[in-house]
C-alpha cells in the first residue's frame, strides 16, 4: 500500500494505537479505513464496498444505514444530552430501558445497572459476586470459574475470565480468585469413541473436581457465555448445559450468562440462555442491545443479588460503583429504539426464517478441504481451518491461516475476523436470504484461494 504525507493513512501510523492490531505488522500495513455504510456494507476510502460478515463486531445487528436510530439519537441529544444517575437522579428512558429489559428476561430479574461496555458490565458482576457474598456473610466464598477459550473482556478483572492466552501473556493475567475448567469444544477436546453427551459429562466432573480441590466453600461465580463466539463459536454439547448447572446447584455456585453477543436474537432466540436452557442469577449484555449505534452495556440481576446491595447500602451507607455514563440518556433512548425495531419488524422471526439458510452454507463448506469443522447456531458461524482434514492437524500459529484467509476474504468483498484458526461469520441481523448466499459464495472463493496458497 502506498500511504501519502498527510493522508488518514499516515496520520493513523502516527498516532492511533490500535485495539487488537499487531502493532509492529501495522506500521508496514497501514489502515483499512472506512468511511460509511450502507445496510450490510460498508464502504472504505478507494470506494471499494464489502459485506460486514462480523456486523462489525458481533454488534451491528441493524446493518449501518438505520435513519430511526440516527433520529432517536438527534431527539435525546436536543432534548437531554446528559445527565448521569448517581445519587438517586434519573431520566426516563433509561427507567423505560430498564423496564423493558425486565419484561424480556427470561429468568425473573429485579434490577438493572447500565454501564458502556460488555467488559465494564462483566467487571460489575464480578464485584456483585464478591459483594454479594459479604452481605449475606460468607466471605471466603470468592473465587470465580470461567472456561478456557472464553471471552469475556479486556479489562483487568473481565480480561483474567477471558480464557486465551494473549489476553494474559505479558500482562501479568489473570488475577488470583478465577479460574478456568474446561473447554466444551466437542471437534477439538472429544475423545475418540466418545459421544457428545459423555463428553458433556466429562465437562461437568471436571468442573465438580475443581470445585472439590478448591473447597466449595471458596467459590462463589461461574461465568458463562451461552455460545462461546469470539472463543471459536464454539457451541456446547446436548445436556452439558443441565449437567454444569446441576454442579452449580449442589454447591451453590452463582451462574452468571455473558449475552453481550448472544443477546437480542443472534440465536433465533432473545437470549443464549433460552436457546441453551440457562437459569442465571446475573445477565451481562451489550453490543446488540443498542445495535451498536451507542457504547452501552446492562447487566440484570436478580431479587437476592439485588437485596445484598440494600443490606450493604445500609451498612455502608451507599453503594460505591457507577459510571459517569451509566445509563447515558442518548445510549438508553437508541437501545430503547432498537428494541422497538427489533419487535416490529419481528427480527427474531426473521433470523428464524434465514438461519437454516444461513446453516446449510456453512455445513456444506465443513466439506472444504481446508475446513477441519463447521459449527454454529442462528445467525452465526465458524469454520475451523485445518492442515489436515482427516487428522485435524492444526496449522502452526506462525502460518497465520485464519489472518491469511481474512485478507482473501476481503479481496472478495467481505470482512471478517481472524480468531484462532477460525473463519468467523456473524452478519447483521438483517441479512437477507440473497446476501447470505453473497456472502458464502465470496467466502468460499476466499477459501479456495487460500487453500492454494497454503499448499
Ligand atoms: N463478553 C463477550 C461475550 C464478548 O464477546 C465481548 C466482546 O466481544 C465482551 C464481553 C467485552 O465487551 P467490550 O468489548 O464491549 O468490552
Amino acid at each position: 500500500m502506498t500511504i501519502l504525507l498527510n493522508s488518514v493513512e499516515s496520520r493513523d501510523a502516527a498516532f492511533v494505537l490500535h485495539p487488537y492490531t499487531n502493532a509492529s505488522q501495522h506500521l508496514k500495513d497501514g489502515p483499512l479505513v472506512i468511511t460509511r455504510g450502507e445496510g450490510i456494507h460498508i464502504v472504505d476510502s478507494e470506494g471499494n464496498k464489502y459485506i460486514e460478515g462480523l456486523g462489525g463486531l458481533f454488534c451491528a445487528s441493524l446493518g449501518f444505514s438505520e435513519q430511526r436510530l440516527v433520529d432517536a439519537a438527534t431527539r435525546q441529544m436536543k432534548e437531554l444530552p446528559f445527565y448521569h444517575s448517581f445519587g438517586g437522579k434519573t431520566h426516563e428512558t433509561a427507567v423505560e430501558l430498564a423496564e423493558r429489559l425486565i419484561q424480556l428476561s427470561p429468568v425473573a430479574m429485579s434490577k438493572v445497572f447500565f454501564a458502556n461496555s460488555g467488559s465494564e458490565a462483566n467487571d460489575t458482576a464480578m464485584k456483585l459476586v464478591w459483594y454479594y457474598h459479604n452481605a449475606i456473610g460468607i466471605p471466603e466464598k470468592k473465587k470465580i470459574i470461567s472456561r478456557m477459550r472464553a471471552y469475556h473482556g479486556v479489562t483487568i478483572a473481565s480480561a483474567s475470565l477471558t480464557g486465551l492466552p494473549n489476553n494474559h501473556r505479558d500482562f501479568d493475567l489473570p488475577i488470583d480468585r478465577v479460574l478456568h475448567t474446561d473447554c466444551p469444544e466437542f471437534y477439538r477436546y472429544g475423545r475418540p469413541g466418545e459421544t457428545e453427551e459423555e463428553f458433556a459429562t466429562r465437562c461437568a466432573h471436571s468442573l465438580e473436581q475443581m470445585i472439590l480441590a478448591e473447597g466449595p466453600e471458596t467459590i462463589g461465580a461461574f461465568f458463562a457465555e451461552p455460545l462461546m463466539a469470539s472463543g471459536g463459536c464454539i457451541v456446547p454439547p446436548p445436556t452439558y448445559y443441565e449437567k454444569i448447572q446441576a454442579i452449580l446447584k449442589k454447591y451453590d455456585v452463582l451462574l452468571i450468562a455473558d449475552e453481550v453477543i448472544c443477546g437480542f436474537g443472534r440465536l433465533g432466540t432473545m437470549f443464549g440462555s433460552e436457546s441453551f436452557g440457562l437459569q442465571p442469577d446475573m445477565i451481562v449484555m451489550a453490543k446488540q442491545l443498542s445495535a451498536a449505534y451507542q457504547p452501552i452495556s446492562a447487566l440484570m440481576i436478580n431479587e437476592k443479588i439485588h437485596s445484598a446491595v440494600v443490606a450493604e447500602s445500609e451498612k455502608i451507607g451507599t453503594f460505591g460503583h457507577g459510571f459517569t455514563y451509566s445509563g447515558h440518556p442518548v445510549a438508553t433512548a437508541v437501545a430503547l429504539e432498537t428494541l422497538k425495531i427489533y419487535e416490529e419488524r419481528d427480527i427474531l422471526g426473521h433470523v428464524r426464517t434465514i438461519a437454516p439458510v444461513f446453516q446449510r452454507r456453512l455445513n456444506e463448506l465443513g466439506d472444504h478441504p481446508l475446513v477441519g469443522n463447521a459449527r454454529g447456531r442462528g445467525l452465526i458461524g465458524t469454520l475451523e481451518l485445518v492442515r489436515n482434514k482427516e487428522t485435524k492437524e492444526p496449522f502452526k500459529p506462525t502460518d497465520g491461516i485464519a489472518i491469511h484467509a481474512g485478507k482473501q476474504a476481503q479481496l472478495h468483498g467481505v470482512i471478517t475476523r481472524a480468531l484462532g484458526d477460525n473463519y468467523s461469520l456473524c452478519p447483521p441481523l438483517i441479512i437477507t436470504e440473497a446476501e447470505i448466499h453473497e456472502l458464502f459464495d465470496r467466502s468460499t472463493r476466499a477459501l479456495d484461494d487460500t487453500y492454494t496458497w497454503a499448499r
